[in-house]
């Protein structure tokens, strides 16, 4: 059952045209891609309202801040950055403030409390509604309106993308996995499948609008289409999806997230291999290497099976990179579970990894396991064995592609003076001399690597 919760005033109004001709946005985006890609969706419903973007808080008329509550600084940023807009708000009354994302989901009456200057408070599945709430904050004062199930995919509204060649495609939202550690499953709800007609036909639209690359998201992408039954035919499955994709006319590339080692399976391997398109990338969260951590997640897999569908991944893709997820110091870890990641990670070989010290966050089952905490000096030390251990096998990866050619995609101007920011089919970044257009494709010779990067030069 749908639940919406609209406090303070109880009529929401509906839509009256485009009311904000002229007036400028700012969106700020904590978290992770799929805030990225509601933010862009957010971005195109302002745009189509007459908005275009601020440079900065002075010359905003309106803010919407896109909140995440994975780890635990990332409330703590969001409480700081809600109080550093009442400062611009006491200044600018007129500024309109909305805040969105999984902490206003998640914490919806906590965010009016802590932040009662916030114009409109909505959750994740409704962010459709953005411009009647704004609209309703505008002539009846402030409003909170969180549903509990989605009311629209994101990637059925507009969008304003940050990168005119590349685009994020939803195919799902919400988890049916448990894992401990995450709040995915509370502030998104159940996994919902889009159709693949509907993810067909916006792949197409962004083509037609200069989009040569696609990401394909969702929590779980392997459980694709699980939920979905079209005229009693066969469920369509990730593989079948990714093969759709990538045989869109003027796709170029496409790459997805995140698959779950629990679910990944022998067919998207083959479909990766199979369809050109497809990258040669691989992101494969291992979260830790010991069976006994494994089990109080909840992730469903153990060491050697996740190694296991490494090596056919890597088998059947020539090429492939492969990435990953680690956290470090979950309740109950012992030196000997450590030690059992750092087995895996040496064995593995990722390409690279994002490894993160485990915060607990409010509302999951591991933040209640207190009695198992592990005493932050021992967190601490081994984090940074593990860094440098990844950044190590980082480097050595890297530096065995020095003198190779390479083929890279531009991301447009580097933050390096003088230089392009490109991407492998791999995923690696590679800096380029010179201004290199976004979307273009061009082959590179490696010169040098670093763990993180590497430097190329034109062919
Ligand atoms: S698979 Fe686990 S970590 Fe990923 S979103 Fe679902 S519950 Fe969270």
């Amino acid at each position: 059952m749908s639940q919406t919760v609209i406090l303070e005033t109880p009529t929401v109004r509906t839509r009256r045209p485009a009311t904000r001709v002229g007036k400028r946005y700012l969106i700020r985006t904590m978290g992770c891609q799929m805030n990225e890609h509601d933010s862009e969706r957010v971005a195109g419903l302002f745009e189509s309202d007459g908005m275009s973007k601020a440079r900065g808080y002075e010359d905003a008329d309106v803010v919407f801040v896109n909140t995440c509550t994975v780890r635990e600084n990332a409330d703590n940023r969001m409480y700081g950055n809600l109080g550093q807009l009442k400062a611009v708000k006491d200044v600018n009354p007129d500024l309109l403030l909305v805040v969105g994302g999984c902490a206003a989901q998640k914490d919806r009456d906590l965010v009016r409390r802590k932040a009662p200057w916030v114009d409109v408070v909505l959750g994740t599945h409704n962010l459709d509604r953005v411009l009647d709430l704004m609209d309703h904050a505008e002539d009846w004062g402030p409003i909170t309106e969180v549903v509990d199930e989605l009311q629209a995919m994101p990637s059925s509204l507009p969008s304003r993308r940050e990168m005119p060649h590349s685009a994020w495609v939803t195919i799902q939202v919400g988890c049916n996995n448990t894992c401990t550690f995450c709040i995915v499953p509370a502030v998104r709800g159940v996994e919902t499948s889009r159709r693949p007609g509907d993810i067909l036909r916006e792949v197409e639209r962004l083509v037609d609008d200069g989009v040569v690359e696609i990401t394909l998201l969702g929590q779980n992408v392997d459980t694709y289409g699980r939920d979905l039954a079209i005229n009693g035919r066969r469920r369509p499955i990730f593989g079948d999806l990714l093969r759709m994709v990538g045989s869109v006319r003027g796709v170029r590339r496409v790459r997805f997230t995140s698959p779950h080692p629990n679910d990944f399976r022998e067919d998207v391997a083959r479909a990766m291999a199979e369809t050109e398109t497809v990258c040669e990338q691989l992101h494969f969260p291992l979260q830790s290497g010991s069976d006994r951590v494994l089990r109080d997640m909840h992730r469903g897999y153990t060491r050697s099976k996740y190694l296991e569908r490494v090596a056919m991944a890597r088998k059947l893709i020539p090429g492939l990179a492969v990435t990953t997820d680690i956290i470090v110091g979950f309740p109950g870890e012992t030196e000997e579970d450590f030690e059992a990641t750092m087995e895996v990670v040496e064995t593995a070989r990722f390409d690279q990894a994002f490894m993160f010290i485990f915060s607990p966050r409010p509302g999951t089952a591991a933040a209640r396991m207190t009695d198992r905490f592990v005493p932050r000096h021992a967190i601490e030390e081994r984090f940074s064995r593990l860094v440098s251990t990844q950044e190590r096998i980082s480097t050595e990866i890297n530096r065995a592609l020095v003198g190779s050619s390479v083929e890279v995609l531009s991301e447009g101007r580097s933050k390096r003076p003088g230089m392009a920011t490109t991407r492998t089919r791999t995923g690696k970044v590679v800096h380029l001399p010179g201004e290199i257009p976004a979307g273009t494709e061009l082959t590179t010779r490696i010169v040098s690597a670093a763990p993180h990067h590497l430097v190329g030069s034109p062919v």
